[in-house]
């Protein structure tokens, strides 16, 4: 093999945005929203480089950012992260995970992960010598046995990799899970990765559950978050970590000489924007009405589903329609149904199949209604 990653294939995300496009089927499969960002955003982003912040920024990323996430972290969270050498600007969350997992995964290190896995995590600790040990949430609640995390961390345990609000299975952690995740972690070297990037994505009253807000927690962990997933542009690539300065201080080591630092003119527009805090505030009751909308238009329908409590997903169960492999059900309804989904199975460990595919509501309305009109009839 020519690649350190021989059995590695095409992320799920890209297979079947292709497919969908090939049969110009409506794409509720990779998340992004179908609508634009705020103009006003886009502005911002062009008035700075208009007026000149078109060389490196700091590697770190632009101060003003920097002190803009602080600001916001504490006005959420009321967590204290130091602008100076606690918070990073990343291409997007993925390369913040990246280079986490990067900076601290020597071989044979253990890493634990939750099942459905976001499929960027196995690879990178993986190609840093790493094993990966699964965590099956359990379906339908995808809630967490910690008992069962208990009895597999030991001394080879390096990092355990959180998401909440959880892709694909739209769950979230409760207090109650990062506090017994915070008792497990205690007095041990491990490193929590906490993927952070649909925190602004959480329905019916709840709060997301931030590592930052469980001191000894916040102590081990990185913070990842995305700016891409909060003002509808994926294609700009850009998010944050945040982690106490000694952890930072390691990071900084591989991103220096990753990607030193990111696209300029786009954080100075967006840490201008973030000076309006109703800029991220109102986004939970934004894709609360996307997702009610979506859940009543499918309501009648053959698939079962309890409601997302955050991200931009639903999941919807169709044991009871058909007994297929959700991977070929996914292809089946892209090309003769002409609607995209993710199926589930890919992130699981010998992709066990609970029946179950992801939807993104993250949509306007009118594509939702297409959507719906679809499933309605499946
Ligand atoms: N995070 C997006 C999702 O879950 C996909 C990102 C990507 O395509 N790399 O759909």
């Amino acid at each position: 093999h020519i690649s350190k990653l021989p059995n590695v294939e095409t992320t799920i995300f890209s297979v079947m945005s292709k497919l969908a496009k090939k049969h110009d089927a409506i794409n509720l499969s990779q998340g992004f929203p179908d609508f634009g960002s705020d103009q006003k955003l886009i502005d911002l982003v062009c008035k700075a480089m208009n007026s000149g912040y078109n060389q490196y920024a700091p590697m770190a990323g632009n101060q003003e950012l920097r002190e803009a996430i602080a600001k916001k972290i504490e006005l959420l969270y009321g967590s204290i992260y130091h602008p100076e050498n606690e918070i990073t600007i990343t291409a997007g969350a993925t390369q913040a995970i990246f280079t986490i997992i990067n900076t601290f995964v020597k071989p044979n290190d253990e890493v634990i992960i939750f099942r459905p896995a976001y499929d960027s995590y196995q690879p990178a600790v993986t190609i840093n010598g790493g094993k990966t040990i699964s965590i099956q949430l359990k379906a339908p609640s995808f809630s967490v046995d910690w008992v069962e995390v208990k009895q597999k961390v030991n001394s080879r345990t390096r990092m355990i990799i959180i998401n909440t609000p959880h892709n694909p299975s739209g769950t979230v952690f409760s207090k109650s899970d990062m506090l017994k995740l915070q008792e497990i972690t205690r007095n041990t070297n491990i490193i929590v990765l906490s993927d952070e990037v649909y925190e602004h994505m959480i329905y019916d009253g709840e709060k997301h559950q931030s590592a930052c807000l469980f001191p000894d927690l916040k102590s081990r962990s990185f913070v990842v978050a995305s700016f891409c997933k909060t003002f509808h542009n994926t294609g700009w690539r850009i998010g944050y970590c945040c982690a106490p300065k000694e952890l930072m201080k390691a990071f900084m080591q591989l991103h220096q000489f990753n990607v030193f630092c990111v696209h300029h003119p786009t954080q100075k527009g967006i840490a201008d924007y973030m000076q309006n805090p109703k800029h991220y505030l109102d986004l939970p009751e934004f894709y609360q009405k996307k997702r009610d909308l979506f859940l009543n238009l499918i309501k009648d329908s053959r698939f079962k589903f309890t409601p997302s409590k955050g991200t931009y997903f639903q999941v919807l169960e169709y044991s009871e329609i058909t007994q297929e492999y959700d991977v070929d059900l996914a292809k089946k309804l892209t090309i003769e149904s002409g609607i995209a989904s993710i199926p589930l199975s890919v992130f699981n460990d010998d992709n066990l199949d609970n029946k179950v595919l992801r939807f993104c509501f993250a949509k306007t309305d009118e594509t939702l209604k297409k959507a719906a009109d679809i499933l309605n009839t499946i």
